[in-house]
């Protein structure tokens, strides 16, 4: 008796990814790191006792990363070898603000083409 086992593959069904689609993926992968807010430069007190520089009130420069969480605004300490990836990221989140912006026509745009080489055949 032969029992015969039939391993059924699932085909794989994902449609195929737009142009649109794919240019997106690609521009967005591009723009790590991304973020939104605003980096500060402030000169805060620290703790040691008769410090010269907080005696004299010039205080020790500090950044500041200032963002908006649950409509709220916080804000936390930056150290200093953060502050050109902060720069980075802010400067993407800019970028991915404006292509987020161009995305809404260009979907619009996509599919009126789409429509339009349908109807041609
Ligand atoms: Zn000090």
């Amino acid at each position: 008796m032969y029992i015969v086992e039939y391993t059924y593959i699932m085909p794989s069904r994902k449609p195929p990814l737009s142009e649109l689609q794919q240019l997106f993926l690609e521009q967005v992968a591009r723009l790590w790191p991304a973020l939104k807010g605003s980096l500060a430069e402030v000169r805060k007190p620290c703790i040691r006792p008769n410090c010269p520089a907080c005696k004299k009130g010039d205080k020790h420069p500090a950044f500041i990363l200032s963002f908006t969480q649950e409509g709220r605004r916080r804000c936390m300490y930056v150290s200093a070898e953060m502050v050109p990836i902060l720069r980075q990221g802010l400067e993407n989140g800019r970028r991915l603000e404006t292509l987020l912006c161009e995305l809404g026509p260009a979907l619009l745009r996509e599919h009126r083409q789409q429509r339009e080489r349908k109807s041609e055949i």
